[in-house]
């Protein structure tokens, strides 16, 4: 295997072996990160970061598999609040596959938003709040994907109870590890509509101290995780489509799940 260059940005290191996808890729990147940071912290003009995030743009899932291991994914970020400097995290690493037809639109904004979200919260994130945020984050046909997932679970009356939700420290195997995204991101894009970027960070923040109860009262001024369940059964999850609708959009978005391509510029391999 060829060894790793590096394209440099104000703020990344791509790790590549293909000059032209990582410049895509990096530039992209960047412009992400002003985007999203802007969102989560109102600065018109996010300061760059003290030290590089790294992508790793590695050549197909199997080398991010050989790398990373578990379930095959897209793509993957590591932060690691062990290593701090003046209360920052300086480890973060991303790894990203030049194959994915969903890198630019998806992969990226989605992990972007996990090293964003250990940044201002030191990496101390609860799984649905890292997770459904970096989801919310994804555009393309993701956003359509995960609610054809919720609808077909809420279906079924598969959901999650939020309480369980919250308490979730592992990824679920299996068909409920899709659930898991979906139903997170709903949440997430449920709870950035009743509130701002700063309120959700707030209720994590909260959340860590006192719980969730009480979290919720103070930063939505909703009473307890009992009533957000019952708001986002109407308004998040309650949402589903009648049968015949369903099954034509779920034969539609496997059409166009397969071989996506990016702003009409395709990365993807041999
Ligand atoms: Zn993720």
């Amino acid at each position: 295997m060829a060894p790793w260059l590096i394209y440099w940005t104000p703020n990344f290191r791509v790790l590549h072996r293909d000059a032209r996808a990582a410049q895509v890729v990096g530039l992209r990147a960047e412009r992400l990160r002003d985007q999203l940071l802007q969102r989560w912290t109102g600065e018109s003009y996010p300061a760059p970061w003290l030290k590089r995030a790294d992508i790793y743009l590695l050549s197909g899932t199997d080398e991010m598999n050989d790398q990373t291991g578990g379930e095959p994914k897209a793509g993957s970020t590591l932060v690691r609040p062990s290593q701090l400097y003046r209360g920052r995290i300086l480890s973060r690493r991303v790894n990203l596959a030049q194959d994915d037809g969903q890198l630019l639109e998806a992969t990226l904004p989605h992990e972007i938003t996990h090293v964003i979200l250990g940044d201002l919260l030191g990496g101390q994130i609860p799984l649905w709040a890292n997770e459904g945020a970096a989801a919310a984050a994804e555009t393309g046909d993701k956003q359509d994907y995960y609610g054809q997932v919720l609808r077909r679970f809420v279906l079924r009356r598969q959901t999650y109870r939020l309480a369980d939700l919250f308490a979730m420290q592992g990824y679920p195997d299996g068909p409920f590890n899709a659930l898991f995204y979906a139903q997170s991101c709903s949440l997430a894009r449920l709870l950035l509509r009743l509130g701002s970027y700063a309120d959700f960070l707030a209720l994590v923040r909260h959340a860590r101290v006192s719980g969730y109860d009480e979290a919720l009262e103070r930063v939505y001024g909703l009473a307890g995780v009992t009533v957000l369940q019952r708001r986002w059964l109407v308004t998040g999850a309650g949402r589903t489509k009648s049968y015949p609708w369903y099954f034509e959009e779920l034969k539609r978005s496997r059409r166009g799940w397969i071989g996506g391509q990016m702003d009409g510029l395709c990365l993807a391999g041999p």
